[in-house]
């Protein structure tokens, strides 16, 4: 007997179904589409059980007129193109003629439709592809199309589904997308009986992002458009303030289609690499306007990938659309000093800033009130409005900053001498005396939280002074430590973490911070709240893609949590299926980087001491939860040997 088989028409189906319809969020999509492609101006999407149960899209376009339904549910079935030629240049978001095939394949479909000049509409219910109902029915103009039990054929595609509330927060994201995409048409989502999302339709892409959104967010964004030769690149771009810990919040559109564009992320960050701090990411909303025979589309069944016949154009005019916008878009202060100074503002100012110490010490690492409440260090925020005087200021103290760091080693800067504001400034410098302790520094200054019954190290060490605002340098008996102070503390916390004292140093925000996510991200981080509390975060819904963030781990900066949680958003969204102590770790590596001091960073003469102290107590700390040696040791012998003295 004959070993290959043709197969059934059903089973061919179902395997072409699994390639258009992986989740209620690629219904969802396809679903859509073909409102928009209908011509609606009005969209409902209801969805109950994260869509497996439910789905239901009503919109006010063309609709399907009679005898065109059937057809419409066949494969390779569509009106959207006819010829070979047509697949060039693709007007439409659909063309392949797969989408209702395959989602009546796998569900219990129930379409109500009525075209233009028709009486009546048409009732035609179809199950597992086959024909079920064909009836007249009394309905407005456009097509509602109800999907229910997705999968109930195909238990090995329903096995793969996430919790309810996850594939509910991926088809969120999908309208979120479809709603930014298209501001002309008024979308409506209604998950679980609750509606979560609305836009006006009034055309503007500012007014669905906000809908979609939030005035935060809309807020950082600045408009952008640019056009050359026959590409126009049109939206929004962040801030360069706003940049994000990840490429979540990059939204592509071409031709009003969503894409991936490796050529268009590039082009965003390159635009951006001197704006945004390193290791930031810009949030974009942008839209490709492109003559469809320039692109192809037809790269994959789901059509978010295209191929651009000119992709270095498309990756020159994305470029300088984000680099105008963002040069020309974002209100910096105007100041009047030299040309050179502007343009180090940023680094400068940030640097100077840093060198401002708060006077009491426990200010340094963290807060405490008298009761033994812990609260966050305060911040240090600099408006646009403060700016002019400050930038003077900070150019001023950074100059002198860097004068004293070139004087010979018998002048330090020192704690204890408040500037104005209680702040010390380096530029306060002194010849190095004995050092003064401010009254209120006790000798246990505790750098590091330690445990109260153990004594404190005897170790006799004398710090040198610091190289690069980055490497220690000290000498206790024959030895000589270079110590990375960043790595250094870094570990020491990655220690603290993994022993499990995040409970203790875990705190209650006294104002609660709100993080708004894309709705994957949104998903992926209610799903891991439990492990979040291990690493010192409450974290809460808040409703249409935010999170409140209640309690944060004590080391962390308030400034920074929003920060981390999107990067902890980020990293738990596409390590979903790792394990959980490999997450765990993970956390902990981010929040502990977050929460060291940085290299670059001032530490006053005293701090360094403490440091030290604590660190050589430490004898298990020697790298840096990357890898890194934290201290580099060297015998005053190695030192003889290399003068020749030995
Ligand atoms: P495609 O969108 O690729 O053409 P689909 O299987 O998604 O393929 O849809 C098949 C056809 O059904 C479409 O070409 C269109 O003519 C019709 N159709 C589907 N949905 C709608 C709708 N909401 N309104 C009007 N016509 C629709
Ligand atoms: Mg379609």
């Amino acid at each position: 007997m004959s070993k290959i088989q043709i197969l059934s028409k059903q089973i061919t189906e179902l395997i072409a179904a699994g390639e258009v319809v992986e989740r209620p969020a690629s219904v969802v999509k396809e679903i859509m589409e073909n409102s928009i492609d209908a011509g609606a101006t009005d969209i409902t999407l209801e969805i109950k059980n994260g869509g497996i149960t439910y789905i239901r899209i009503t919109d006010n376009g063309t609709g399907i007129q009679k005898d065109d339904i059937a057809n419409a549910f066949k494969s390779h079935a569509t009106s959207k193109i006819s010829s070979a030629d047509d697949l060039n240049a693709i007007v439409t978001l659909g063309f392949r003629g797969e989408a209702l095939a395959s989602v009546a394949a796998v569900s219990k479909v129930e379409l109500l439709t009525r075209a233009a000049g028709e009486e009546l509409g048409t009732r035609y219910c179809i199950e597992g592809g086959e024909q079920i109902l064909f009836d007249d029915a009394g309905c407005p103009k456009g097509t509602t199309l109800i999907i229910r039990d997705l999968f109930y054929n195909t238990p090995a595609r329903m096995k793969f589904l996430k919790k309810d509330v996850s594939e509910a927060n991926a088809v969120a994201g999908v309208v979120d997308r479809i709603a930014l995409s298209h501001p002309e048409i008024a979308v409506r989502f209604i998950r679980d009986g609750k509606q979560t999302l609305l836009t006006p339709g009034d055309g503007k892409l500012s007014s669905a992002i906000y809908a979609v959104f939030g005035k935060e967010f809309t807020d950082s964004l600045i408009p952008a458009e640019y056009t050359l030769e026959n590409i126009k690149v049109s939206g929004f771009v962040s801030k360069p303030l706003a940049a994000r810990p990840n490429r979540s919040m990059q939204f592509f559109f071409l031709n009003k289609r969503l894409i991936k564009t490796a050529t268009g992320t590039t082009a965003l960050n390159e635009a951006d690499k001197h704006s945004s701090m390193a290791g930031k990411f810009p949030s974009c909303v942008l839209n490709i306007d492109i003559s469809p025979d320039q692109v192809d589309i037809n790269v994959h069944p789901a059509k978010t990938e295209a191929r651009f016949v000119n992709e270095k154009q498309l990756f020159n005019v994305i470029y300088y659309c984000v680099k105008n916008a963002v040069h020309g878009g974002d209100s910096r202060p105007n100041i009047n000093v030299a040309k050179a100074a502007v343009a180090q503002y940023l680094n400068i100012a940030d640097e100077a800033r840093q060198i401002r110490l708060p006077d009491k010490k426990e200010d340094f690492w963290e807060h405490r009130l008298a009761d033994g409440t812990k609260i966050h260090k305060p911040q240090i925020n600099i408006t646009a409005d403060d700016a002019i005087d400050e930038i003077v200021k900070d150019l001023k103290e950074a100059e002198n900053y860097s004068a004293a760091a070139c004087q010979p080693p018998n002048i330090v800067s020192e704690p204890g001498m408040a500037g104005e504001n209680g702040y010390i400034t380096a530029s306060e410098t002194k010849p190095a005396a004995k050092p003064v302790m401010p009254e209120n520094i006790t000798q246990n200054y505790p750098v590091f939280p330690q445990e109260e019954d153990t004594a404190p190290p005897e170790i006799s060490v004398t710090v040198i002074g610091e190289v690069f605002r980055t490497y220690i340098i000290a000498e206790s008996g024959e030895q000589i430590y270079i110590i990375d102070k960043h790595a250094a503390h870094e570990r020491i916390i990655f220690d603290q973490l993994m022993a499990g004292k995040t409970d203790e140093s875990a705190q209650i925000m006294l104002v609660p911070v709100t993080v708004t996510l894309s709705k994957e991200e949104y998903s992926a981080v209610l799903e891991n709240t439990d492990l979040l509390i291990k690493a010192g975060f409450e974290v809460e819904d808040f409703g249409a893609g935010m999170v409140i963030v209640r309690e944060c781990p004590m080391m962390l900066d308030m400034g920074s949590v929003e920060e981390v949680l999107m990067e902890l958003a980020g990293y738990l969204l596409s390590n979903r299926h790792e394990l959980i102590s490999g997450k765990l770790e993970w956390l902990f590596h981010s929040i502990a980087c977050r929460a060291a001091i940085k290299a670059g960073d001032f530490t006053s003469g005293y701090e360094r001491e403490r440091f030290v102290e604590n660190l050589l107590s430490l004898p298990d700390i020697r790298y840096c939860p990357h890898g890194r040696p934290v201290m580099i040791e060297m015998k005053r012998k190695e030192l003889e040997k290399s003068f020749g003295r030995i």
